[in-house]
């Protein structure tokens, strides 16, 4: 497994690989990594053959977090992360600094989706997507991959990506790939690790109120979203260490907001436990 921290070798290598006519598969990530990412290596592998190459990044990438969020508390653990990557026989570990990606007084440019960032995440975080948009072109020209596999655990995400590469042609295929859980319905997450002591069991709230919509679709085809919603908000405040940042029923390929909730409908929720913000998401 090589190890490569400089752009230009990256593209030096991506480059030669395509001249080859191999196939690269690439997997995006902040390390920190667990089962969840390693299914998504293995995706990968899948879509580029016993032939093809796999490129896994681990970039913790400073233009989407926000001044007030958790950039700087953000766990890393590469030697950790190398060794899990090296069993899945991963060609390359892309691990650029920032330095490389955002050369000093030389960046301006951004690339910005302006529709389905807007919702969810979006409204919560409103810098964040320009960020993630920003750094997967980045990451798109730098190891010119074939295909690129991205979770449904940011399902969000996945969408504005694949919406980025349709709008401005990246002759990238995406696929998205699901959400792995704990046993008990925790969405594996590298910021699960600060759910320390009394906080882990309440953090199974966002499993639970999801499976309290699959509950109420599957018994009423039309459910009213603000009574739902007022519902499933008093299970989160039930925990004492829960704050509900959002919860929202949306349209799956507009994202945006629904009144009524049927089959089909993009369930979304931000809760805090203790100082950490968990995501998830369902389609009912
Ligand atoms: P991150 O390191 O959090 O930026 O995540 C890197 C990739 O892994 C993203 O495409 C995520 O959607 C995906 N991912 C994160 N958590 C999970 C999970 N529990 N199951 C599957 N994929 C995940």
């Amino acid at each position: 497994m090589q190890i490569v921290s400089s752009v230009a070798a990256m593209q030096r290598l991506a480059k030669k690989w395509q001249r080859a006519g191999t196939r690269i598969g690439f997997v995006p990530t902040m390390g920190y990594l667990h089962a969840g990412h390693l299914s998504l290596v293995r995706r990968a592998r899948r879509a580029t053959g016993k032939n093809g190459k796999v490129v896994v990044s681990i970039y913790v990438n400073p233009t989407q977090f926000a001044p007030t969020e958790d950039l700087s508390k953000y766990p890393r653990d590469l030697k950790r992360d190398l060794k899990l990557l090296r069993e899945l026989n991963v060609d390359v570990v892309f691990t650029p600094s920032d330095a490389e990606m955002y050369p000093l007084k030389n960046f301006s440019t951004y690339v910005v989706e302006e529709k389905l960032s807007q919702t969810m995440e979006g409204a919560s975080r409103p810098t964040h997507f320009r960020g993630v948009t920003t750094v997967v072109a980045k990451l798109f020209n730098i190891v010119l991959p074939d295909v690129a596999v991205f979770g449904q655990k940011d399902f969000q995400q996945a969408t504005v990506i694949k919406r980025m590469v349709a709008d401005l042609n990246f002759p990238v295929k995406i696929i998205i790939a699901p959400i792995l859980r704990e046993r008990d319905g925790l969405a594996m997450s590298s910021r699960n690790k600060y759910l320390i002591g009394n906080l882990r069991p309440q953090a199974t709230v966002l499993w639970r109120v999801i499976q309290k919509a699959q509950a109420a679709v599957k018994k009423n085809k039309n459910v009213p979203a603000a009574k739902l919603k007022a519902d499933l908000k008093k299970l989160i405040e039930s925990e004492p260490d829960t704050r509900l940042d959002y919860i929202g029923f949306f349209d799956p390929e507009a994202l945006l907001p629904v009144s009524k909730i049927t089959r089909g409908t993009q369930m979304a929720l931000a809760v805090f436990v203790g100082k950490t913000r968990l995501i998830d998401n369902a389609r009912l």
